[in-house]
Order: C-alpha cells, then sequence, then structure tokens
C-alpha cells in the first residue's frame, strides 16, 4: 500500500530544509534526495518521480539551467523553492517551466496546497483532458460553451478578457508569469508588454470580483504573475 504514495524527488543542498521536508511530507510521499543538480537530474531519469522539488540555489548547477535541461525530456511537475532575494531567478525558472515556487521559510499547509495542485495538473497531463468546466464561489467558467458567470448571470467578457481567463482557468491554482500570459493571449512579440496585462486584469477584476481592489478569484502575485484562486 505504501507503494501508492506519491513519490517526490527532491533537490535541496540544506539540511534543515530537507528534515522539515521530511517530517511535513513522509507521511503521504515518498521521498528521494539528491543535495546537488546533477544527481538530482540523474535521480529524476532513474526514478520517474511525480513530482519534483527544487532548490533554486544549488552549489554545483542552477536552478534555472537545471530545469531547461529537465524539460528537454521531461514534463514532471517541479516546484522551485526559493529564498527572498531570488526574484528574478523565480521567475526565469517558472518561464523555463517550473510549475510553481515556494518562497522561504513557507509553511507545511502552504506547501500541501501547491502539492495537490501541481499533482493534479501532472496527472491530468498523463492520462486525461482537462476538465472543462470551472466553478469557484459565485464565478462559473465553462471552456467548452465559452460561457462565463457570476452568481448565475453571464458575463459579457471581450475576446483578450476571455482569453485571459481561459488561459488563469486551464491552469486553475497555478501561478503564471506576466511573460507567459502575454506570449498565450497576445503572442510572442508581446511578451514585454506588462502594462496590457494590467489594463485587461483590471478589467477582468471589474466585471468577476465583488471588490476589484481586493479580489478573491484573479490572485496577483508579486513580481511575478497572476493565479488563478482554486478555493474562495
Ligand atoms: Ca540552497
Amino acid at each position: 500500500m505504501n507503494e501508492q504514495r506519491p513519490l517526490i524527488v527532491l533537490i535541496e543542498d540544506e539540511p534543515p530544509i530537507r528534515r522539515f521536508l521530511h517530517t511535513a511530507l513522509g507521511d503521504a510521499f515518498r521521498l528521494a534526495e539528491a543535495e546537488a543538480g546533477l544527481p538530482g537530474l540523474k535521480l529524476i531519469a532513474r526514478e520517474k518521480p511525480d513530482l519534483v522539488i527544487l532548490d533554486l540555489g544549488l552549489p554545483d548547477l542552477d536552478g534555472v539551467s537545471l530545469i531547461r535541461q529537465l524539460r528537454e525530456w521531461s514534463s514532471v511537475p517541479v516546484i522551485v523553492l526559493s529564498a527572498r532575494d531570488q526574484e528574478r531567478d523565480k521567475v526565469a525558472a517558472l518561464d523555463a517551466g517550473a510549475d510553481d515556487y515556494l518562497v522561504k521559510p513557507f509553511g507545511v499547509e502552504e506547501l500541501l496546497a501547491r502539492l495537490r495542485v501541481a499533482l493534479r495538473h501532472g496527472s491530468r497531463v498523463a492520462d486525461a483532458p482537462a476538465a472543462t468546466e470551472l466553478s469557484l464561489g459565485e464565478l462559473h467558467i465553462d471552456l467548452f460553451r465559452r460561457q462565463v458567470r457570476k452568481a448565475g448571470e453571464p458575463v459579457h467578457l471581450t475576446p483578450i478578457e476571455y482569453k485571459l481567463l481561459t488561459q488563469l482557468a486551464k491552469h486553475a491554482g497555478r501561478v503564471l508569469t506576466h511573460r507567459q500570459l502575454l506570449k498565450e493571449v497576445w503572442g510572442p512579440s508581446h511578451v514585454e508588454d506588462a502594462h496590457y496585462l494590467r489594463i485587461y486584469m483590471g478589467q477582468l477584476r471589474h466585471k468577476l470580483e465583488d471588490d476589484p481592489a481586493r479580489p478573491r478569484y484573479l490572485l496577483t502575485e508579486l513580481g511575478v504573475g497572476y493565479r488563478l484562486a482554486v478555493e474562495s
């Protein structure tokens, strides 16, 4: 029965963080550990884990190049751990294909919530198409019928607003970087046009949130991007 527990490869050079993760995850997950990037890549290739937790500050290889290498042969979900002063690395890691991030120090609840979302997306990629309907509080998004309702009432969205919302909905619970959203919604030539995103996100919040200044659904990840809440 123990073998049914998902396997996580943990790549982290700091023993206190490894001990913390062992305590937090040991009951529900199996853990395989590496203290540096290259042994970590080998471990992933050998063990084919369900998820990877990767520290960005490693002694031998920076986390961003590790993710680039990994993404050449694996789509395993990756959650990166970053220190407060690694803001740019964190965004680069997400743009390179990491699924989410946690800033140290983080709590167990936050960690488990991120793991649940990443594992759900991971298993979806492997075995089944994504859900086409999503309900969040008063909000209902139907990707198949291209309909958005709030408290049962249809909400009219412009094509750009709809495209932006569907990107977030397809990855509900996961952070998407400014660059990823700009590329998907406006195209690769607009990845630097962050002001587009601010304007359209403001419009979406105006239409979907009770209080656009205190959003419940369309959450800002400061300096990184946006995330659609999974529960509210
Ligand atoms: Ca480190």
